[in-house]
């Protein structure tokens, strides 16, 4: 009887080696622009702490009421929770490290992150982040910085207009404030609102502006905004982006409405939305967050990051049909068995010491099937190094693909192993032309 067949866990995803060229592309694209700017990786473990989450990103948030991967370890006891966003970690490991003692830093990480949602379209349980964090940086120079730097990465690579919106939250007091008038306010509509809008009316009252229900958003039409609370400095701060951001040659428009799922931001909060992926339109957010260092634990100090969904952006790459290259290599080595498979290992290390990438044929096959193979594999060219060859220390060479009559070795010639590695870049280098 057949063992049952396992499958991943629902929400988890697979990337398959059809679709992994393009995030090795995506990544390949990231990581040049993200050394442009000079920000240096860190990466951090996939488990922390619960109480991290908790501190860290508020307890009145969805990730932390309802989306957290959280467990009490089994052997010791401790509370532990897989990582639904990377700010948190990144800021404890800068805390215990030390890693601000003498200058700010500029930091990014790549990686998986979990969160207990209801999967659908842009919307899975374990997903993938690029994100940014300048750590000791007051702005607003920093937060224009990491826009022109999410400016730069749409462009190469090449997904199209993507829209910015960006608001301010202001400082804690100013949003203390406002708060107050917002309550107040929803109060007095309370009739008009959702479960969901009434549970964070005095828990998280920003979010309730932030509702997808109609009703609820039509009875916040009104509200108070906070943006008539900023004080002097606030403002300046918005205001002194504003210009950057045109100067810079990044549109954006100013959304009042807009607030962040995390209670620590304040200031400088954004999206970058798109209308090409149906209701999970936000592909990139972020902002300020200057007060989270000191909840951490850490000595007072400014910061600000952004964090984009991986999944979403390659979506975006695959409609504008970016093109990833997907062949597997350059030669595929074909043999007889016997002396010929030792033989053709060791054409396939030298091959590959000249910096070509090589497939050697694994097994015994007729050079048929093997053909076949070579064809199946996208290489280039198939080195075959039958008996004969093998005698006359050569290699038999054939062009696999249709390239126009100028294409080398589109008929099988026979080259000198001696010669084998330089004939076939010369060759590889006149295709590529
Ligand atoms: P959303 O409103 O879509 O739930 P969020 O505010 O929870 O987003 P952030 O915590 O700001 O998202 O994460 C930054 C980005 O990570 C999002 O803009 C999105 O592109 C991506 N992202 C967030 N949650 C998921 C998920 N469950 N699946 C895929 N991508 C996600
Ligand atoms: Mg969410």
């Amino acid at each position: 009887m057949a063992a049952p067949k396992l499958a991943a866990v629902r929400g988890m995803n697979d990337v398959l080696p059809a679709q992994a060229p393009l995030w090795e592309l995506f990544e390949r694209r990231t990581v040049d622009v993200l050394r442009a700017y000079g920000y240096q990786q860190i990466r951090t473990p996939l488990v922390e702490p619960t109480a991290l989450f908790v501190r860290g990103i508020g307890e009145a948030t969805d990730i932390v009421e309802k989306e957290m991967y959280a467990w009490t370890d089994a052997l010791n006891g401790d509370q532990l929770a897989l990582r639904p966003e990377g700010t948190a970690s990144v800021v404890r490991a800068a805390i215990e490290h030390n890693l601000l003692y003498d200058a700010p830093r500029r930091l990014w990480y790549i990686g998986p992150m979990f969160r207990h949602e209801r999967p659908q379209r842009g919307r899975s349980r374990q997903f993938h982040q690029v994100g940014v964090e300048a750590l000791g940086f007051t702005g607003p120079d920093i937060d224009a910085e990491h826009l022109l730097l999410v400016k730069r990465l749409w462009d190469v690579l090449e997904i199209g207009p993507v829209r910015l919106e960006i608001n301010t939250l202001g400082s804690t007091a100013e949003r203390a404030e406002h708060r107050t008038a917002l309550i107040a306010y929803l109060e007095r509509h309370i009739d008009a609102l959702d479960a969901d809008a009434r549970r964070r009316l005095h828990s998280n009252p920003l979010r309730v502006l932030d509702s997808k229900n109609p009703a609820v958003q039509q009875a916040v039409a009104e509200a108070p905004v906070l943006l008539d609370y900023l004080g002097a400095e606030s403002r300046a701060h918005f205001d002194q982006l504003q210009k950057l951001l045109t100067a810079g040659g990044v549109e954006f428009t100013v959304n009042p409405r807009l607030v962040r799922g995390l209670d620590y931001y304040n200031l400088t909060v954004f999206e970058w939305i798109t209308d090409r992926l149906g209701a999970q339109g936000t592909i990139c957010g972020g902002g300020r967050y200057d007060p989270l260092i000191e909840m951490l634990g850490g000595k007072p100090a400014p910061a600000c990051g952004f964090a984009l969904g991986i999944e979403r952006v390659i979506e975006l790459m695959s409609e504008a049909a970016v093109a990833a290259d997907t062949a597997q290599c350059d030669v595929y080595v074909l043999h007889q068995g016997g002396a010929t498979q030792v033989l053709a290992q060791s054409v396939g290390e030298s091959l590959r010491d000249a910096g070509l990438d090589a497939i050697v044929h694994a097994g015994e096959a007729s050079l048929k099937s093997q053909m076949k193979r070579a064809d199946a594999s996208g290489a280039e060219f198939a080195v075959i190094v039958g008996a004969a060859e093998a005698a006359a220390q050569a290699a038999a060479v054939k062009a696999l693909r249709a390239r126009g009559a100028a294409a080398p070795f589109a008929e099988q010639q026979t080259v000198p192993l001696a010669q084998l590695a330089t004939d076939l870049a010369a060759a590889l280098e006149r295709i590529s032309e």
